[in-house]
């Protein structure tokens, strides 16, 4: 960076936006009283006043860190500083606002934890940094891996962890670099949504919701496991106008959050138990007649099975005994929701985080089903979709180096979302469980994990088993994480290499929930010496092709704006109505799909209709029909839940100066009767402990968790060792294997109790 770039630099992160300023202008724009699901507006009020002052470049963004949202954005660049940034008018989804995350991205290139060149830690977890060259990094790498391949005779003993800190498309470069230096080990999986993909999938043929715009036309919303009020705070307009227009609003949660308080009726299912609850409903729909007969004859295999299950072994008494709600309740919102047409149900991501949790999504798709709700506009089991992700994944698809060598006997396809393998190669790379990286790490052999490459991913504040993930990180002989800033994953690597945040790299986002597409463009340079993943990839491989020629097929000079060009393909300028990428230069662009996922009804299973029966969920070892399958035997007094916060997605944004205004440390949630079993007051000094080790925390005291549940956000915060993962261990969901190659976490079958320090 020059003087006059740094001097740019230092007034825009003074000035014309301040912290303070920030807040004064999110409560202007109405932003502090959106962010729990109020009105988005854009900023037209105060704010706009200021900030719309002078001359600016604009560029087109979008937010990448895997939120239901993916927002577009409009970036204003004044003499190359990041001055502001606004949502996107053009998306009807983004509707010109952000959340309040969203507003605090400007302070992320700049922020002063920015990790701003390549650096060497001399003993890992000394905390004993030094900078280092680019030049000096990548040799160090690079020897390590020609070492390990002259050592193993493959590449197999580096292995890669990514996940979703970055979803930009052009970021599977990363998968593209490994491949291009061989077969190597990768980490599989996915640990957010896999049991519930394989469930759709199982039932549907594919995991495919409804456009979130469209629920405007639900005349019945059951919010079931997720809280967009927090996670979707885009998706909450449309809740509204369907309740304006007379829609109501069931919410279905162990806890009560803020989505809870803005709906009509509200069950505090207790927690694991939904699959129940959901088959209680059947049952009570079946007997009443109010299932849609005509769609079910029509459109499905397997419904006079269901129902004879749902007849013999299901009652709404039991329904009730199993998930705390009332039989009369259960019974009332079953006739609303059959009567009502059309009625969706929103599966959040919590309810598959559960060892049946595969289980209830087939349950609550089944329901959604049987009352003919698939297949409408303002109906559907709207879960997520992948069918605005057809790019060309030039960035991924690299060749091997000639002659490489690995993994024998892992042929096959390993799922939708594992890129770890060809096909048809003599050769594999080595798949391992991305939900068990401690224990693969420690028990990988022959070779071991002997070089570690982390990327887009938190892996010591979001991965599972903590303890025994410090033990494992013990193991590698070299650990490279490219980052922004000193998380806990980059205090306990050798190396770093500092990465370009959006602003300052080219790429396209597409959604997992609405329909838009939006281009990313390169508004500022990149600060400091941060390179993005693509040109990391390219340094590697120039420094590896130095070493030993031939050694990694990727290019060794790229530019990221041609390389994020080179996905676009004719099918996506088709599906988006686009004739060039550069038009959405002018906006994001939204695909001509239909609002209504399956609303042709040829359905993507092996008998093209709805599988009340599966049997290919049967050959993957489950049961055939949607049944109740038995919740995890508790361990500890109290259930531990883990959810996310509202004021981050994961580990990221809390770390962020301005974000702290909001959500300064940690707390642990219990409810008043619990707490006073224990003496423990509103305020104390808490430790929360289980078999997996334990966290020291305050405890905020509250009815809106049940008594039996002891409840911390995930987060990762600057300054401060918190990890709720100490106590959350890497048991497996029931599905997920089948599609993204293994099965999902447990995360919400886990148990703790409490005490005072
Ligand atoms: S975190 Fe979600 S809602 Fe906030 S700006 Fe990013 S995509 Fe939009």
């Amino acid at each position: 960076m020059d003087k006059r770039d740094a001097e740019s630099v230092k007034q825009a992160i003074g000035c014309p936006m301040s912290r303070r300023k920030f807040l004064r202008c999110l409560a202007a724009a109405g932003a502090l009283a959106a962010m729990p699901g109020g009105l988005l507006r854009s900023f037209d009020a105060k704010a706009g006043k200021i900030i719309y002052e002078g001359d600016y470049e604009i560029y087109r963004n979008a937010c990448p860190r895997n939120c239901y949202d993916t927002c577009s954005i409009k970036s204003y660049v004044k003499d190359g500083v990041l001055q502001f940034i606004e949502g996107a008018k053009e998306s009807t989804f983004t509707d010109g606002g952000l959340c309040v995350k969203g507003y605090a991205y400007t302070r992320r290139p700049y922020s002063p934890d920015r990790i701003k060149y390549p650096m060497i830690q001399d003993g890992r977890g000394s905390g004993n940094w030094r900078r280092i060259s680019w030049d000096e990094a990548m040799d160090m790498i690079a020897k390590k891996l020609v070492e390990i391949n002259d050592k193993d005779d493959s590449m197999l003993g580096l292995g890669l962890t990514k996940y979703s800190g970055n979803f930009g498309i052009t970021n599977y470069a990363v998968e593209g670099m490994m491949t291009s230096l061989g077969y190597t080990t990768r980490l599989v999986g996915t640990p957010c949504w896999p049991a519930g993909i394989d469930a759709q999938n199982y039932d549907l043929g594919d995991m495919w919701c409804n456009d979130p715009e469209d629920m405007v036309n639900s005349r019945y919303i059951i919010l079931w496991g997720a809280n967009p009020a927090w996670n979707s705070v885009h998706t909450m307009k449309y809740i509204y106008a369907a309740q304006d227009r007379g829609a109501k609003v069931v919410c279905i949660d162990p806890v009560f959050t803020q989505t809870a308080a803005k709906a009509d009726v509200y069950w505090q299912v207790d927690t694991s138990m939904d699959g129940a609850l959901a088959l209680g409903m059947a049952r009570h729909i079946l007997d009443k007649g109010l299932f849609d007969k005509a769609w079910v004859e029509e459109n499905s295999v397997g419904f006079n099975e269901f129902a004879d299950y749902l007849r013999n072994e299901i009652t709404v008494q039991w329904a009730s005994e199993k998930s705390g709600i009332p039989q009369q309740q259960i019974v009332e919102v079953a006739e609303e929701f059959a009567a009502a047409k059309p009625a969706t149900i929103w599966i959040g991501y919590g309810l598959q985080r559960h060892v049946n949790g595969g289980a209830t999504v087939r349950s609550i798709d089944a329901l959604a089903a049987m009352t003919g709700n698939v297949g409408k506009t303002g109906g559907g089991a709207r879960y997520g979709h992948m069918r605005t992700w057809g790019f060309n994944y030039h960035a991924l698809l690299q060749k091997r180096p000639e002659g490489a060598k690995g993994f024998l006997g892992g042929k096959g396809p390993k799922g939708d979302f594992d890129f770890s393998g060809d096909e048809e190669a003599e050769y594999t790379d080595r798949a391992l469980n991305i939900n068990k990286t401690a224990e693969m790490l420690l028990t990988a052999d022959d070779p071991p994990i002997r070089v570690l490459w982390i990327s887009c991913k938190n892996v010591l504040s979001q991965d599972f088993d903590r303890p025994r993930m410090l033990e494992a990180f013990k193991k590698p002989e070299l650990i490279v994480s490219v980052e922004q800033f000193f998380t806990q994953t980059v205090e306990l690597s050798d190396i770093v290499l500092p990465v370009t945040t959006l602003f300052e790299e080219s790429t396209i986002n597409a959604s997992y929930w609405h329909y838009w597409l939006s281009v990313n463009e390169q508004g500022i340079k990149p600060m400091y010496e941060a390179k993005s993943n693509t040109e990391i990839a390219a340094a590697l491989s120039a420094r590896m092709n130095k070493l030993k020629p031939g050694s990694c097929t990727f290019p060794t000079e790229v530019d990221t704006r041609q390389w994020m060009i080179k996905e676009f393909n004719q099918d996506i300028y088709d599906l988006f109505g686009i004739d060039s990428w550069q038009d959405l230069k002018k906006g994001p662009a939204k695909a001509k799909m239909h609002p209504a996922s399956w609303h042709d009804l040829e359905f993507g299973t092996p008998s093209k209709k709805y599988e009340f029966r599966s049997d290919l969920c049967a050959q993957h070892g489950h049961q055939a029909l949607p049944k109740f399958k038995a919740a995890r035997k508790p361990y500890d007094k109290l259930r531990l839940l883990t959810p996310h916060t509202k004021f981050g997605i994961h580990s990221q944004f809390i770390n962020i100066d301005w974000m702290e205004e909001f959500n300064k440390k940690p707390y642990c949630y219990l409810h008043p009767t619990a707490a006073s079993e224990r003496g423990i007051t509103d305020g104390d000094q808490v430790r929360v402990f289980n078999k997996v080790g334990e966290v020291e925390l305050e405890v905020k005291l509250t009815q809106n968790v049940p008594a039996d549940v002891v409840m911390m956000y995930e987060a990762w915060f600057r300054n401060n060792a918190y990890n709720c993962q100490n106590v959350v261990d890497d048991t497996s969901s029931d599905m997920g294997k089948y599609k993204t190659g293994a099965p999902g976490v447990a995360i919400h079958d886990q148990f703790a109790d409490v005490e005072k320090v």
